[in-house]
Parts: C-alpha cells; sequence; structure tokens
C-alpha cells in the first residue's frame, strides 16, 4: 500500500495512524483540506476486511466531507476518522478516550462526530478527552432530523426540474434502508400524501418503522425493481453501479446515503444516460454537517439550522441549472461549485501579523 501515493491521488493534507496497545485500538484520521476550516468529519467504526480498505474509505469520505462544506456554504474542511473494529462488540470506554486523546493531538485541525457505527454516547466518552468534538445530547444531538429536512427538500427540487412542480403528493418514494435518516424522511413525506415504500437488511426494521409512521414495508433486494417517481438510497454506499442502475424505474435518485455511485463517474454517467436526475449525495445529505457546523458557530439554535437545511432545495436547482447550461453531469456541477469556492478563498493574500507568523 502506497499511502503517499493514495493522499496524492485524492489530494490530502494529512493522515494519521494510530494505535493503543491496550485496548487494540487501530484508528486512521484523514484530513483533506482545510482550506475553508478545520477539517470536520464523523468517526466511523467497522470491521473492515483489510488496513487498505479502511484506509481508502477514510481518504474516500474525507474528501467528500471537503466538498460537501464548500457546496454548503460552510467555514469548515473535510476530515474523517475510521476505526477499525466490531462496534457490536468492541466499544468501550477506553478505546474511544484512546480515540480522542489521539484527535486532542491535532488541536483543533480535525474535528470529530458520530457516523456509521458510533452513535451520541461514544462521542461522550470521546468529550473525555478532548474538546474537539460534535454532537452531544447538550449540543446539536442528532443529526438524522436535519439531514432528512435536507433530504426532503432536494426531493422537491428534483421534482420541481423533472415533473415542473415540487409537491410531491401521490409521487411515489423508494426508501432503502429504515435506519435513523429514514425515519424522519419517512414522516416528512407521509405528511405531504407521498405513496411511500420502505425497505431494509433486516425486514423487522422497515416493517416497524412503516407500522409507527406509515409506508409500505418492501424487501431489501425488491427496491431497485418497484416503478416509482424516486428512489431515495438511505443506507450504505456504493449502492449506484452497473447492476443496479439498469434495473432502475424511477426518474428521480436522491437520497441521503454517502458515496452512492460505486464509480463516481461512470456511474453518474448510466443515470444520466438512462434519463434518471441524481441529486449528488454530498450536496443533499447536508443537513446533518450544517447543524453540527451550527453547534460549532455557538447559539446553536435548531429552528435556524431547519432554515438554512431547507435552502438545499435553492442548492440544487442552482447546481443543476449550471448542469444544463454547462452541458455536464450533476456530479461534475456539484464539484465545480465546491472547487470554485475554496479556489476563492485559497486564492486570496496573506495578511501576516505578528500572531498569525509574520516577521516581527
Ligand atoms: P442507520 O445506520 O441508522 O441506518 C441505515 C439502515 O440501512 C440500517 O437500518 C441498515 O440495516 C440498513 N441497510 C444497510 N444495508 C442495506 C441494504 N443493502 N438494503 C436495505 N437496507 C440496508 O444510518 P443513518 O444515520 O440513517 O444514515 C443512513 C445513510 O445516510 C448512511 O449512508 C449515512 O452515512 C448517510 N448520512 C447520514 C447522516 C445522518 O445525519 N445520520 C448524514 C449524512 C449522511
Amino acid at each position: 500500500m502506497d499511502v503517499f501515493e493514495l493522499m496524492a491521488t485524492y489530494g490530502h493534507e494529512q493522515v494519521l495512524f494510530c494505535w493503543e496497545p491496550h485496548v487494540a485500538l487501530r484508528a486512521i484520521i484523514a484530513i483533506h483540506d482545510t482550506t475553508l476550516g478545520p477539517a470536520l468529519g464523523g468517526v466511523r467504526m467497522w470491521m473492515y476486511p483489510s488496513e487498505q480498505e479502511a484506509l481508502e474509505d477514510c481518504l474516500r469520505l474525507s474528501r467528500a466531507m471537503t466538498y460537501k462544506a464548500a457546496v454548503a456554504g460552510l467555514n469548515l474542511g473535510g476530515g474523517k476518522a475510521v476505526i477499525i473494529g466490531d462496534p457490536q462488540k468492541q466499544k468501550s470506554e477506553p478505546l474511544f478516550r484512546a480515540f480522542g486523546r489521539f484527535v486532542d493531538t491535532l488541536a483543533g485541525r480535525y474535528i470529530t462526530a458520530e457516523d456509521v457505527g458510533t452513535t451520541v454516547a461514544d462521542m461522550e466518552w470521546i468529550r473525555m478527552e478532548t474538546r474537539y468534538v460534535t454532537g452531544s445530547p447538550e449540543g446539536s444531538g442528532d443529526p438524522s432530523p436535519f439531514t432528512a429536512h435536507g433530504v426532503y427538500w432536494g426531493m422537491k427540487a428534483c421534482a420541481k426540474v423533472v415533473f415542473g412542480s415540487d409537491s410531491l403528493a401521490n409521487r411515489i418514494v423508494v426508501v432503502q434502508g429504515a435506519g435513523n435518516v429514514a425515519r424522519h424522511l419517512v414522516e416528512y413525506l407521509v405528511r405531504e400524501d407521498v405513496r411511500v415504500y420502505v425497505a431494509d437488511l433486516f425486514p423487522e426494521k422497515a416493517q416497524r418503522l412503516c407500522d409507527e409512521i406509515g409506508g409500505t414495508p418492501v424487501g431489501a433486494e425488491e427496491v431497485y425493481d418497484i416503478p416509482c417517481d424516486i428512489f431515495s438510497p438511505n443506507a450504505l454506499g456504493g449502492v449506484l453501479n452497473e447492476t443496479t442502475i439498469p434495473r432502475l424505474r424511477c426518474a428521480i435518485v436522491a437520497g441521503a446515503a454517502n458515496n452512492q455511485l460505486q464509480d463516481e463517474y461512470a456511474d453518474a454517467k448510466r443515470l444520466h444516460e438512462r434519463g434518471i436526475l441524481y441529486a449528488p449525495d454530498y450536496v443533499i445529505n447536508a443537513g446533518g454537517l450544517m447543524n453540527v457546523a451550527a453547534e460549532l458557530e455557538g447559539n446553536y439554535n435548531p429552528k435556524r439550522v431547519l432554515d438554512k437545511t431547507a435552502g438545499i432545495y435553492d442548492t440544487l436547482i442552482r447546481l443543476f441549472r449550471m448542469a444544463h447550461e454547462r452541458g455536464i453531469l450533476p456530479t461534475e456541477a456539484a464539484a465545480a461549485l465546491a472547487e470554485e469556492r475554496l479556489a476563492s478563498v485559497a486564492s486570496l493574500r496573506r495578511l501576516a501579523t505578528h500572531s498569525r507568523g509574520g516577521t516581527p
């Protein structure tokens, strides 16, 4: 594994490998780009089959955070961390405290948060060792409702572009995943009289969500074949690929999952060629990041965050217009929006003072 070559490919600033023998902590922290501010991104705990896969996931996810923050207009950079291990069996206070100590050594260059396999309770252990952690119960808490709100408004923007109206009433939406984000998303959809189908790898989770909120449970393998208006991935990444895209029978793909496209370019092109409008994942799922960013800014106000997440509607409309005008894919337009903002801030002259490292 050539780490520097991978860092060069993805454009990373720094990667930290963390090892604590006492608890067998194996963690990686990747800082992609801090042009706009400190790198923020969750810590994922997962049973990676190899260190190589853990590193690549961490690099890919942290780069997406840079782009997500840039398009969302936040003053944050992109970072992410992974802990290699089984979240069902290997969690403990010392493990997360050990991780927190490594986060603290970065002195705020990286700020951590919850992600797949970690919870608010784990963040409390990390907080015992560092203040560079967000998403505590007394802070901004669970980001899922805010992510779901952004996805809901993002779906409306897609509907406006494809159907000429942003009303979702009587539309059919297939929701893949019955987790935290999906639960809140289905609430918004049901409230607007959407016909919702929900699938989860664990059928009882889909059943429970539908019993409690509404919608019809379907099998996890069926989701790609159901005729619908919107297919909404809210489970894991890589679900849009050369096998699944030909099966889709929808007009729009809009969901919260990170890294939905297995191949960022080829699969975006496949969707476009099939006439399916794709809402780039890191644009439509930025609501959770907006929420933690608000916590960091201070004076946290959930109502203000909800208003901001609804702004994903306008961002997507602007992005789709840009894609249309430039003859590029929505994913390329999203990258262009992010890179233009990063370049414009990076090119500002540095004004040296004594406290910022100028020569006395
Ligand atoms: P979650 O773990 O609560 O829910 C995910 C659900 O997907 C689980 O119930 C799991 O059983 C199910 N699942 C996994 N593979 C599946 C498959 N192949 N088919 C059907 N179901 C499957 O996670 P979450 O917090 O709801 O997040 C969902 C996705 O959104 C993740 O990709 C996450 O990275 C992304 N995301 C979440 C947030 C947030 O605020 N929570 C923010 C941005 C992005």
